[in-house]
């Protein structure tokens, strides 16, 4: 392995976020190592470092939108290569509260696709970049820093066959992409730092996910079937068609606070069978199986508030789910990482190591409002534990009336679905107009509600 110090960075972890940090380095640094404990090159299907991989992953708007624009083209290929994105809304059929929302045309594309074949085509794109190398099947061990502590001057890796002891590669900016599981807090400690605080918002989740070949086609002209999960209908399902004319599906179940979606068949089926939308047990109750259901279990939501540390080494910086890691079910982890991979290039832009208060502060502007359109909306579940505030109370209280008004209204479908895929931001869903047409359709009076309302936008 090659060792000399120069101008080079390290991202710890070959994941999406890891993918994008390196995409974004490639422009700035003459080398750019990508470290992973996984076997990357050629791998199709789900890896042990990403065990989430089994399960639904959905790409929104905002999303899509951004790996794009730094991958052109990488639509065209996944569609090449049987995924089908399509509207936001127009192609999806959302269910909250048991009732399906008014399709609306977004004009946010939204790309449901396994998370192995979003991962395989990114990773596609950066291996292809001269200046970028997978170190592949290294464990990270550990960060080596000048004697003070002061700047992080590289990582100790090992690999994993055990044939030799750590190596040390050596970095004039190190990014921790390594996700939920990392090492970052514990190493700050280690150095003489203090860790992060962390927020949490315990949910208790599990998705449980099993592929079928059906024998009819359930979408039609649509893309996927969702049942989101709410307080009124915990039980939420991510249903749709694996790339491929072969009538393959993914079905993710979802359950919060314990209730989690059985492993064993009949089980799934009843927990399938629960759900308040019928056409997702009337397409696969006689689908034939490919594989035995598989759980996740996904305890809380976790964010780390690196923006409060006071001290913090040179040279280092974190991203993606190492940072915030979302409760899963509205689908924000891979978009966000996205939105974290420009404020790195714009960081980028004004010094080739970024001052890590200034990124911390940035990335955290832009962790916000999906953190809190998440949290707030999980503290919707009674056995959710945290602070209700009135604002809490009244935005929950607010948005399931908007998704009830969405079933008649397609234009409140459209101002949702543009929160939910991080374009719009949620505050959009308080404009008057929006407010007037929510209690128009769900029978209230506007008048009374539209003060409070008012006092929540600010
Ligand atoms: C069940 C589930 C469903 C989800 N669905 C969606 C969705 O629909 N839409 C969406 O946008 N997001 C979704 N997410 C979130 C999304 O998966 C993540 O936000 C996204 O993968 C970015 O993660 P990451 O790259 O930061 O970390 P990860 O994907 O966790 O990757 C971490 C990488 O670091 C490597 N690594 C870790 N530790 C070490 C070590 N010590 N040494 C070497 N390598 C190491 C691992 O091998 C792995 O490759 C979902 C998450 C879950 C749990």
């Amino acid at each position: 392995m090659p060792d000399q110090l120069g101008n080079r960075a390290v991202v710890l972890g070959g994941s999406l976020a890891g993918l994008l940090a390196a995409d974004v380095l490639a422009g700035v640094y003459p080398e750019v190592v990508v470290v992973d404990r996984d076997e990357l090159a050629g791998v199709t299907g789900p890896r042990r470092g990403v065990p989430h991989g089994r399960h639904a992953h959905g790409l929104v708007g905002r999303g899509q939108q951004i790996f794009e624009k730094r991958f052109p083209g990488l639509m065209a290929e996944l569609e090449a290569a049987g995924v089908r994105p399509g509207d936001f809304s127009g192609a999806i059929r959302w269910y909250f509260n048991g009732m399906q929302l008014r399709q609306a045309q977004t004009g946010l594309l939204s790309v449901p696709c396994t998370r192995p074949v979003i991962e395989r085509f990114v990773r596609g794109r950066v291996e292809a970049i001269s200046n970028v190398r997978f170190l592949q099947q290294y464990d990270i061990v550990g960060l080596e820093t000048t004697p003070d502590a002061a700047r992080v001057t590289g990582v100790r890796v090992q690999a994993r066959d055990g044939g030799s002891g750590p190596e040390v590669l050596s970095a004039d900016l190190v990014i921790d992409t390594t996700g939920r599981g990392s090492r970052t807090p514990v190493w700050l400690e280690e150095l003489g730092y203090s860790r992060p605080t962390e927020d949490r918002v315990k949910v208790d989740l599990a998705y449980t996910t099993r592929h079928y070949r059906v024998p009819r086609d359930p979408f039609g002209s649509d893309i996927a079937i969702i049942a989101a999960a709410t307080p009124s209908h915990p039980r939420g399902a991510f249903y749709y068609r694996l790339p491929g004319e072969d009538g393959r599906v993914e079905l993710s179940l979802t359950g919060v606070l314990g209730d989690h979606p059985p492993t064993d068949p009949e089980g799934f089926l009843a927990f399938v069978r629960s759900l308040p939308v019928p056409e997702i047990y009337e397409s696969i109750r006689e689908a034939e199986p490919i594989d035995d259901p598989v759980m996740f279990r996904f305890p809380a939501s976790v964010r780390r508030r690196y923006e409060r540390l006071s001290r913090f080494p040179e040279g280092l910086l974190v991203m993606g789910d190492a940072v915030c890691s979302f409760n899963p079910v509205y689908a924000q982890g891979m978009a966000v990482a996205a939105i974290e991979s420009q404020v790195l290039a714009d960081q980028l832009t004004k010094a080739k190591v970024p001052p890590a208060r200034e990124f911390f502060q940035a990335i955290s502007r832009q962790i916000d409002s999906p953190w809190d359109f998440a949290a707030i909306a999980d503290l919707g579940y009674s056995g959710v534990e945290g602070r209700r505030t009135a604002k809490v109370r009244m935005i929950n209280s607010y948005v399931a009336r908007l998704q009830r008004a969405a079933v008649h209204d397609e234009s409140l479908t459209n101002a949702f679905m543009r929160v939910a895929g991080l374009v719009d931001e949620p505050s959009a869903l308080l404009r008057p107009g929006r407010v007037l047409r929510t209690f128009r359709q769900a029978g209230g009076r506007a008048q009374a509600a539209t003060a409070p309302l008012a006092e929540a936008r600010d």
